[in-house]
């Protein structure tokens, strides 16, 4: 820390949602060192992620310059991005001529094909702002309900749970609530990795005296801290989960006064446990009856249990039976609505929450107004001055299948990186390099821009001002500390510059390319955050929604009263044991189950350009059982190949006996070893995401 900063900047972390407040320290237009600030979800705390996770904002594979695809560059399914060779496919082009040329092509499959034939995928990593305006371009200015960004792959299933049981997708209780909790119940998640400043909040309540229950198939790191820990046989969610339901109903655990005056269908979850004793279930789930009977009591007696879920839950075909189960629990033991209970599905990206609470969904405009209901549509016709389409869109997994069969033609992608993120990534691949007009707008070349037609040079976050919100509801203010590189430009910015020359007529203007204007806008559209003002943003960085009035503290708490249904009561949904699409057979005997690591972001389009980060875990590795490994006649770093139906790629392995026999962890960071290209695209019919925790796969060493 020898290095003295000229300046400091208060903003958030870009990394995870636990949203933890940091100060950049910046010296010469370089950020030099960050520090944790006394935010309310990391009281000064930060992983290494955000500690180290900045300099790759520095790294010479920014771009630049605008970019435009030479007429003579073909583009295939297969090949290795080199950014250092990008001259062979692109040639620079001024913003004028790139910004033409994308609307041109945009607009040119809009007028021949309709509005339909257009996707745009935006980006969980950008601000409330942009993820805002992203979808109100693609709303008015492509006229398609097809826009979408990665919560289709991390909690959509969750959320279509939670809109169906509880009326509201976000969570009931924030991560810090579980220092009131008597029992924390944790499942299909492994917060030290990918939510490591949480983590820390569970691990001290544990030591306090919380009961914490871990249940996931793989053991990981924070089950040393756990009062019992579940390692559940990978896909037996439902069997484990109604097994408790039936421990509870049948030891008379129920909190009767509750499921009468505050919930509806409990008879039709009585009916459908029959059948799930914890006896009928051990043999299924490989845990002991007595052990599922002994913690169903702890959840169901405590003065406080809460439940927090990661993608281990969500990313199933069965992901929102999964969170049915889960709902089902907190209802029946009335363990929601006040502190130290309550329903948490632990938020993946910065800003996943506030991306979908903006509206980059299919199926709803801002604030969870679904496009199908005539109402939220007249009233966003005259708000946004447009016809818009009464239609749900396409998801994610859906615009792909689309692009490769010609339906989609031109896809208009922000900040996200579905060549390497989606199931099925040849697939996905193939149906990039078939469109018309692909424009990418990001901060590398990625796997994704390098299939692009135009490639707009973007923003990265500390050079940008914006809202985000956290897994917490907590919507925070991100601050501009560096300059951007070259001819680069800020997001808001070039999306307002593309909508305008597909007709949208926007006139935002102010500082930081309009962002508070955009910020009222948004605030007019979604009751959810009518108090919170850009002003009030600006002076205490933090406030949580719901929040309707200027003076209302926002809640931390909800589902105090009532739940925000219909009729104001939480609804039972059952749900019954339905198997992975693709289970393990003589051909692919062992199970996959893709992740991420402490070190690595996602895609790895940051991380692991972060010299930090990236000198912690510079190696694609498989982690395996180590009798599986001795098995295979491997050693822990060996190379290893794991081949599923879709795909096959190399990499090295590691031993790690917390994995479940016969089944392979994999991280999906690695584009030299992309485990996207294993999986399986088949998708939960409710919230249409992909089962990119099991599916079946061969490994031999070599
Ligand atoms: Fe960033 Fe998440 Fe780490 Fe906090 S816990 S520093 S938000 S990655």
């Amino acid at each position: 820390y020898a290095i003295k900063a000229d300046k400091t900047v208060d903003s958030v972390c870009p990394y995870c949602g636990v949203g933890c407040q940091l100060t950049y320290h910046v010296k010469d237009n370089e950020i030099v060192r960050v520090d944790g600030r006394d935010g309310p979800a990391n009281h000064e705390r930060l992983c290494v992620k955000g500690r180290y996770g900045f300099d790759y904002v520095k790294h010479p594979h920014r771009l630049t310059k605008p970019l435009i695809r030479k007429a003579d560059a073909p583009k295939h399914a297969e090949f290795t991005v080199d950014p250092d060779k990008w001259s062979e496919i692109f040639r620079e082009a001024t913003w004028e001529e790139a910004l033409d040329l994308a609307a041109k092509g945009l607009g040119k499959v809009r007028d021949t094909m309709g509005p339909n034939a257009l996707a745009g995928f935006g980006s969980a990593k950008g601000s409330n702002e942009e993820a805002y305006l992203f979808q109100k371009l693609v709303r008015t200015g492509f006229g398609t309900n097809n826009v979408d960004h990665c919560t289709r792959l991390c909690h959509a299933s969750s959320v279509a749970a939670l809109l169906e049981g509880v009326g509201s997708g976000a969570v009931s209780n924030q991560v810090s609530d579980v220092e009131f909790a008597e029992v924390i119940f944790l499942i299909g998640s492994n917060p030290t990795a990918n939510h490591p400043v949480a983590a820390t909040w569970i691990k001290n309540a544990a030591r306090n005296g919380a009961k914490l229950i871990v249940a996931d198939p793989r053991r990981n790191d924070i089950a040393r801290h756990a009062w019992r820990t579940l390692q559940f046989k990978a896909d037996t969610d439902v069997a484990l989960l109604n097994a408790m339901i039936y421990t509870i109903l049948e030891e008379n655990l129920c909190d009767q006064e509750f499921i009468r005056t505050r919930t509806s269908n409990f008879q039709a979850l009585k009916e459908n446990s029959k059948g799930f004793s914890p006896e009928t279930m051990a043999p299924i789930c490989g845990i002991p009856a007595e052990t599922i009977r002994e913690v169903a009591r702890a959840y169901a007696t405590s003065k406080g249990s809460m439940i927090l879920w990661g993608m281990g839950i969500s990313q199933h075909v069965h992901g929102t039976d999964n969170a049915r189960c889960l709902i089902a629990l907190t209802l029946m033991t009335g363990q929601i609505g006040k502190p130290g209970s309550g329903l948490h599905p632990l938020r993946g990206q910065n800003n996943v929450q506030g991306a979908s609470d903006a509206g980059l969904i299919p199926m709803m405009f801002p604030d969870y107004q679904r496009v199908d209901n005539p109402e939220a549509l007249s009233r966003f016709e005259k708000f946004w001055n447009r016809k818009l389409d009464p239609k749900p869109g396409l998801t994610v997994v859906e615009i792909m299948d689309a692009a490769c069969d010609g339906r989609i033609k031109g896809m208009y992608v922000m900040g996200e990186n579905p060549a390497m993120s989606d199931p099925n990534a040849h697939h996905a691949r193939e149906g990039l390099a078939a469109l018309d007009c692909l424009v990418v707008q990001d901060i590398f070349l990625t796997e994704t821009a390098y299939l692009a037609d135009i490639v707009l040079p973007a923003s990265a976050w500390p050079e940008k001002t914006g809202s985000v919100t956290n897994t917490d509801r907590m919507v925070q203010m991100g601050r501009r500390a560096l300059d951007m590189p070259g001819d680069a430009r800020q997001d808001l910015w070039i999306i307002q510059q593309l909508a305008n020359r597909l007709g949208c007529g926007w006139t935002y203007t102010g500082p930081e390319s309009g962002v508070a204007q955009v910020y009222d806008e948004m605030r007019l559209a979604m009751n959810s955050i009518g108090g919170i003002t850009w002003e009030r943003l600006e002076e205490q960085s933090s406030v949580t929604y719901p929040c309707r009035t200027e003076h209302d503290p926002g809640q931390s708490v909800v589902f105090t009263e009532d739940f925000p249904t219909k009729d104001g009561r939480a609804k039972f949904v059952p749900a019954d044991i339905i198997p992975a699409n693709e289970r393990p057979d003589g051909e692919y005997p062992f199970v996959l189950i893709t992740g991420r690591q402490l070190e690595h972001w996602h895609t790895g389009s940051m991380t692991r350009r972060a010299s930090v980060l990236d000198a912690i875990e510079p190696r694609a590795v498989a982690s395996l059982h180590p009798l599986d490994l001795d098995a295979l006649g491997a050693r822990p770093g060996d190379t290893i190949t794991v081949a599923s139906r879709r795909g096959e790629i190399a990499l090295a392995a590691r031993a790690d006996d917390g994995i479940p026999r016969q089944t392979v962890f994999i991280p999906f960071a690695y584009y030299e070893a992309a485990a996207n290209r294993l999986t399986n695209p088949a998708l939960d019919p409710f919230g249409k995401i992909a089962e990119l925790k099991y599916c079946a796969v061969k490994v031999k060493k070599g």
